[in-house]
């Protein structure tokens, strides 16, 4: 089968496209053929080394789409030919087969694409996790998503309209850096959308509050933003920091006076009886159609450098994804 593999750390150049051996399962596990692996901005991360080593060559890619072809011993609730999607698999997800333990194997309902089926293992989790595990949202709170055009935005922003927890009757603000991406917050429901590279956007949120400020800010890009926050959350506000990609200075006496909390997360660190009772509702809002990942782009994979590129650029559009 078809893989993209990294022998050395580096830019896109070290995506390379190989021939590899097919997976085969052991006990517990399962191989899926992939018609769809999502690309998440954690994978450009760890393809430039900057998550630590790992043994090499690798296959990159935590997300993905597709049918089973085999499985292995103990794997009662699945059969070849199901159509799933897969978080964390083994051997990686940019590529025509994949092996995964079952534990990471989960169903996907007939009306969801591969394609969105494979924008949802990291960018859902890691919105659930932030919004009910971290920040606690409660009823009639209103929660500021920074960021709310990308994988992880639009997967908070289906979450916080959705009825997930106790929360109910929450205020969702959400912000995106083109029109494009106003527009596809605003289709999501989200009745407050403004445009985090307008210079006076942050004025609005005092307005749309009534000047109480925000209860939850789930931040994407805190080492922008952070300090900004501090001032637009009301009195025992929370910042969820998600995504940061470098140091920020805060005035941390503006904490004090709020008593507000800044909190971090990474989907590593979930447990994974929690990570299994997340994609339980998550299965649960797919099939009721309140959750709908949006897939921006495809490449086919062997264009997997190109999608490395486009995941970072600003003008988010939902997913992109890879078709092998
Ligand atoms: P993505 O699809 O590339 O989306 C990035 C989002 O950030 C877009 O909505 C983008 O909007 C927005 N953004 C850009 N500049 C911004 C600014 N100045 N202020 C506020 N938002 C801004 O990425 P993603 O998959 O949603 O992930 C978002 C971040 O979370 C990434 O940094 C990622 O590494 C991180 N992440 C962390 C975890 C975790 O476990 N902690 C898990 C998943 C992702 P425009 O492009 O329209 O400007």
């Amino acid at each position: 089968m078809k893989a993209i593999r990294i022998h050395e750390f580096g830019g896109t150049d070290v995506l390379r496209l190989e021939e590899v051996d097919d997976p085969t399962p052991g006990a517990g596990e399962i191989v899926v053929a992939v018609r769809a692996a999502g690309v998440n901005p954690v994978d450009t991360y760890i393809r430039a080394g900057v998550y630590g080593d790992r043994p090499k060559p690798f296959t990159p890619g935590m997300d993905a789409a597709g049918v089973i072809e085999a499985v292995g011993a103990n794997c009662l609730d699945f059969e070849p030919g199901d159509r799933v999607y897969v978080g964390s698999p083994i051997t990686g997800a940019y590529a025509e087969k994949l092996l995964a333990k079952v534990e990471n194997v989960y169903r996907l309902p007939g009306d969801v694409s591969f394609e969105q089926g494979a924008g949802i293992p990291v960018p859902y989790a890691t919105a659930y996790r932030a919004l009910f595990g971290k920040a606690m949202v409660k009823t009639g709170e209103t929660v500021l998503v920074h960021g709310a055009s990308g994988g992880v935005g639009i997967a908070a922003v289906q979450l916080a309209l959705g009825t997930f927890s106790d929360a109910k009757n929450l205020t969702v603000i959400g912000t995106a850096g083109t029109d494009e991406g106003m527009k596809l917050v605003r289709e999501q429901g989200v009745e407050h959308v403004l445009n985090h590279r307008s210079p006076d956007y942050l004025d609005r949120i005092g307005e749309i509050t009534g000047g109480r400020g925000v209860d939850v800010i789930l931040e994407m890009l805190a080492n922008v933003n952070l300090d900004k926050d501090l001032d637009l959350l009301a009195n025992f506000g929370r910042v969820v920091v998600i995504g940061s990609r470098g140091p920020v200075e805060i005035n941390p006496r503006k904490m004090m006076s709020k008593d507000s909390t800044v909190t971090g997360m990474t989907l590593f660190n979930v447990p994974p009886s929690e990570i299994g009772s997340i994609h339980a509702q998550l299965y649960t809002g797919l099939m009721n159609e309140v959750l709908r990942p949006v897939v921006g782009k495809s490449f086919p994979l062997a264009d997997a450098a190109k999608a490395h590129e486009a995941v970072l650029e600003s003008g988010a559009y939902g997913k992109i994804v890879l078709i092998p």
